[in-house]
């Protein structure tokens, strides 16, 4: 038995702690029609093709990109679209049949593919919540509000969402106020990158030939100044120095609250 004043659950897409407070996981999970997966292998030749880069397939309905880490090992993920939220029984065999067909070093990444159980696989998806603390619990990051790996943004949003939530705990008089204030000032982040992510779908993952094109032409066209930030815009959002002006937040709010 464990006694303490507040529970944060940071534990992730599908939170334990959230489905024991605050309810199932189907009530609070957008499934965004795809399925996402990742994993490491061993190959020095593909490392040095694709170290220090992020390269990705340009293919219509999925999507694979590698990039090569620093132990050596390079990093594989994988996504593609699918109306059915039912995830595989063999998740190697499910990513060799989608991606099977596909050239550059795909088909040495998939022979590379480690057993099943080592592969990371899911499904591609947000969080929900109608309010993200119940009591004395709270969530953060992944459990409340999941923007998807679409938004490319999920693991600044849950370190910003933990500082947050600290930098209102040190300041705020009572948890309650503390809970409502880095909501408050933290959900209309978390919510426009959601938006983002559903909005950029189709240039994240083509749906068409015709949407391909239009991709690469506007890849081409981000490289012109000016047309660089309407691009970043559309795949990112607004601009946010997240942290930094939700601290200002918090100290205004410091200031206007007796
Ligand atoms: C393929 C892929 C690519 C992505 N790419 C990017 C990217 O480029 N940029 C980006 O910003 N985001 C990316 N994301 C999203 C990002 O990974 C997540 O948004 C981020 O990791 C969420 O952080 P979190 O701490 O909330 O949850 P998680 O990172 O999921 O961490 C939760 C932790 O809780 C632990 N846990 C769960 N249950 C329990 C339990 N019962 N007891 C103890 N521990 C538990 C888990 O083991 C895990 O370590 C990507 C996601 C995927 C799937």
């Amino acid at each position: 038995m464990v006694e303490a004043d507040l529970l944060v659950g940071a534990d992730g897409i599908h939170s334990t702690v959230r489905g024991l407070v605050f309810g199932e996981e189907r009530e609070h999970l957008r499934y965004l029609g795809f399925h996402t997966a990742a994993f490491g292998f061993e190959d020095p030749e593909i490392h040095a093709q694709v170290a220090d880069q992020f390269c990705l397939t340009d293919t219509v309905g999925r999507q694979v990109g590698c990039y090569g880490l620093r132990d050596g090992q390079v990093a594989v993920f994988t996504v593609h679209r699918t109306p059915d939220p039912t995830l595989p029984d063999d998740a190697r065999a499910a990513l060799r049949r989608e991606y099977g067909s596909l050239g550059w070093i795909v088909p040495r990444a998939l022979a590379a593919c480690p057993p099943p159980e080592e592969v990371y696989y899911d499904q591609v998806a947000q969080i929900e919540l109608p309010s993200w603390s119940r009591g004395r619990v709270t969530l953060v990051g992944d459990a409340c509000y999941a923007v998807s790996l679409l938004a490319g943004q999920g693991a600044s949003l849950g370190i910003a969402g933990a500082y947050v939530l600290a930098e209102h705990l040190a300041r705020a008089g009572s948890i309650t106020t503390a809970l409502e204030r880095y909501e408050r000032a933290l959900r209309p982040v978390a919510a426009e990158k959601q938006q983002v992510a559903r909005n950029g779908v189709r240039w994240f993952v083509p749906d068409s030939p015709r949407q391909l094109w239009v991709r690469r032409a506007a890849l081409r066209l981000a490289r012109l100044p000016g047309f660089d930030r309407y691009v970043a815009g559309v795949l990112a959002g607004k601009s946010t120095a997240v942290v930094t002006q939700l601290t200002e937040s918090a100290r205004s709010l410091d200031h206007t609250t007796p």
